[in-house]
């Protein structure tokens, strides 16, 4: 019954799988090596039992091989599932789970096939059939047997399904990785689908270990010639698709050759739609591109901020040959931002800028003007009296409104402490500060503050100064120095 074909393609196998398993352990840094190293072992089990059961001579001798065989039998499936896990990503966060579970289950039936005591409940009968030269152990299995052995058979095929999955969206190369790897998986599949419909005849004339020969042929073939445990090209293609950012790869000449999804969702649907938003909103980008230069730049759409990151794309001989933009929806930290800016600069009574803005924002005026500026200062007068006799709220209010009638356009308007308002201007000419300092004041004279059916009044003195090419310091000195006077001077009137 044993040929020497037979024996030949079992030393064979158990060769081939000795090699895959050493490729693997060369490999192991890389990611699903380790899997694919202990399906190796599970496989070497596998085959060095079948070939030992083949070659024994005595019942009990095959029976204890046969049943070695059932280590790799029971456990290849679920090291090729982590093997699968691992090298698509795919369930990757719970692979712990998967571990915990798939082995825990598998040892199950494992254990009933190796204990006297539950061993009926898998197998009804193991006889020795005698051939020519040797017997072979002939196992009747039992509809429990059958169903754990489809559960193998399952198992094989969910990492086939991962693996064909991971291949759906697999870039060239590494397909034909993937394929390698199919092709080494779907053998033993095939080969587990017909014993159970040959009823294990087939066994006799092609070991089980005899398949792995050729699925070893073709893992090798995956491991040496496509680099099969090189995850690289799938990583890259995960992080293009899952990544949260945009991503736009341009060729040298500034055309938009590729797009992951979120670069679609912020810009467009087409590619070109995508480069026409970037020629047009970021009016250096083609220049950029064409430079081949890293940058980043900012961009507006509708509502949306987007920051972009340009890098240009150099092959070995450092040769620029494209560049790829990643784009950032940073709307929501946009916005923060000039809240946080705005709390920062923005008084809330009178929503004009506070001291520390008005300073920084008229110093900043005064560095660009040569021509004459004008700084309003303005104080309302016997302002502790309003609030003594009708409250803080009140005051308050008046505050608010005096706030309101000092936003004049060509003005930076400030409130500068408790009651005290300036108005800078570079771009007034003297005599319409003068006419609108007399407006303001008449305004602040002519408003009447209801509160609780009683009316508040108030005016104000102010002091207007004019200087060329002043520092901050002097016109507000001055200014300063100008109200005083229009306070010792009865109030409720301007100094120039
Ligand atoms: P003068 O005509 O000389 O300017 O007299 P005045 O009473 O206006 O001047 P003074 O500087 O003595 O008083 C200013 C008052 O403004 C004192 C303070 O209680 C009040 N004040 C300062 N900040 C606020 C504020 O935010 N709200 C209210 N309601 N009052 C304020
Ligand atoms: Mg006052
Ligand atoms: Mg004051």
């Amino acid at each position: 019954m044993i040929t020497f074909p037979v024996l030949f393609i079992n030393v064979l196998s158990v060769l081939m799988m000795v090699l895959v398993l050493l490729a693997c352990w060369r490999a192991r840094a890389k990611q699903g090596a380790p899997e694919l190293f202990i399906a190796s072992i599970f496989m070497v089990i596998w085959a060095v039992g079948s070939f030992l059961e083949l070659v024994s001579i005595s019942f009990e001798v095959k029976v204890l091989w046969r049943n070695f065989t059932q280590i790799g039998v029971f456990l290849t499936p679920v090291a090729a599932i982590l093997f699968a896990v691992s090298y698509t990503g795919y369930l990757v966060r719970v692979k712990k789970q998967l571990i915990a579970i798939l082995y825990t289950y598998q040892s199950i039936g494992l254990l009933l096939v190796l204990t006297d005591y539950f061993h009926h409940l898998i197998r009804k009968s193991i006889v020795l059939v005698q051939g020519e030269r040797l017997g072979a152990v002939l196992v009747d299995t039992t509809i429990f047997g059958k169903f754990l052995i489809t559960g193998n058979f399952l198992l094989l095929l969910v990492a086939f399904f991962m693996l064909l999955m991971a291949s759906l969206t697999a870039t060239k190369s590494s397909k034909e990785q993937i394929y390698s790897v199919l092709l080494g998986m779907v053998i033993p599949i095939i080969y587990a689908l017909l014993k159970v419909i040959s009823n294990e005849q087939l066994l006799q004339l092609l070991p089980i270990s005899g398949v792995f020969a050729l699925s070893g042929v073709f893992m090798l073939l995956g491991i040496n010639r496509y680099d099969l445990l090189k995850i690289a090209p799938l990583a890259h293609q995960q992080v293009f698709r899952f990544l949260g950012d945009g991503i736009i790869i341009c060729s040298t000449n500034a055309e938009v050759v590729d797009a992951n999804p979120q670069a679609h969702e912020l810009l467009g649907e087409q590619l070109k739609t995508i480069e026409q938003v970037l020629k047009q909103k970021v009016p250096y980008w083609e220049r950029k591109v064409l430079e081949g230069k890293q940058t980043e730049f900012e961009l507006r759409l509708g509502q949306k901020s987007l920051h972009a990151d340009f890098y240009p794309i150099s092959n070995d001989a450092q040769e620029v040959v494209g560049s790829v933009t990643l784009i950032k929806d940073v709307t929501v930290f946009r916005e923060r931002a000039d809240w946080l800016r705005s709390k920062a600069e923005i008084d809330a009574l009178t929503g004009l800028y506070n001291r520390q803005t008005f300073i920084e924002k008229v110093e900043r005026e005064l560095e660009r003007s040569f021509s004459e500026v004008h700084l309003l200062y303005f104080d309302l007068d016997h302002f502790k009296l309003v609030n003594d006799r009708y409250g803080h709220r009140a005051g308050d209010l008046l505050l608010a409104e005096v706030g309101k009638i000092a936003q004049q356009p060509g003005c930076v308007a400030g409130r500068m402490g408790g009651e005290e308002f300036a108005l800078f201007s570079s771009v007034h000419p003297r005599q319409k500060m003068e006419e609108l300092a007399e407006q303001l004041r008449s305004s602040v004279e002519s408003m009447v503050l209801t509160q609780d059916g009683v009316e508040i009044r108030a005016t104000i003195s102010a002091g207007l100064a004019s200087l060329t090419n002043p520092s901050f310091d002097q016109i507000y000195h001055l200014a300063d120095s100008l109200l005083y006077q229009a306070k010792r001077e009865g109030r409720n009137c301007v100094r120039f």
